[in-house]
């Protein structure tokens, strides 16, 4: 699978979580040679698990599969750029590569924010790169999300976490 195909299936995740309700974001994981070891999207109400995000998710599913806590030389490909919990998750993980989609300047932790993989207390760093051809397409999921959710209670979206 190229990395194209990837990150477009990551967006079809992002897309299949917005039906559900979730903030759309979505990941696939591909092991050391390729294989698809997992893909999923945020599952947070689904689950009532605040850690559910898309690529926590397919961090466990793929570990289990492959009954290793470390996804040495994977691919982790994602929508939206990755929080600080996912990217720690990544580093403990040793996954080699990420590869995402949109950045996300208010919740972002690789290029955003605390930059968790450029910390001297990170030990393991990713290769990671930012995919621009399908930053556009990941970002207009997620702000058609929002703007449906906009529609909403002004307590639910409060609710949701919104602040804008
Ligand atoms: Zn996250």
């Amino acid at each position: 699978m190229t990395d194209a195909e990837a990150i477009a299936l990551a967006l079809e995740e992002a897309k299949s979580a917005a039906g559900r309700g979730e903030v759309p974001v979505g990941a696939v994981l591909l092991g050391a040679d390729g294989a698809t070891l997992a893909r999923d999207g945020n599952r947070i109400l689904e689950l009532k698990d605040p850690t559910a995000h898309a690529e926590i998710l397919v961090m466990r599913t793929a570990a289990r599969a492959l009954n290793n806590e470390r996804l040495i030389d994977s691919t982790l490909y994602v929508s939206l750029e990755p929080c600080a919990m996912c990217a720690g998750a990544m580093a403990m993980a040793r996954v080699g590569r990420l590869v995402f989609a949109a950045c996300d300047p208010k919740g972002g932790a690789v290029l955003h924010g605390p930059r968790f993989f450029e910390q001297p207390t990170c030990h393991h760093r990713p290769v990671v790169e930012q995919t621009e051809p399908h930053a556009a397409e990941a970002g207009e999921i997620l702000k058609s999300f929002f703007r449906a959710r906009r529609s909403w209670s002004e307590p639910a979206r409060r609710e949701a976490g919104e602040t804008k």
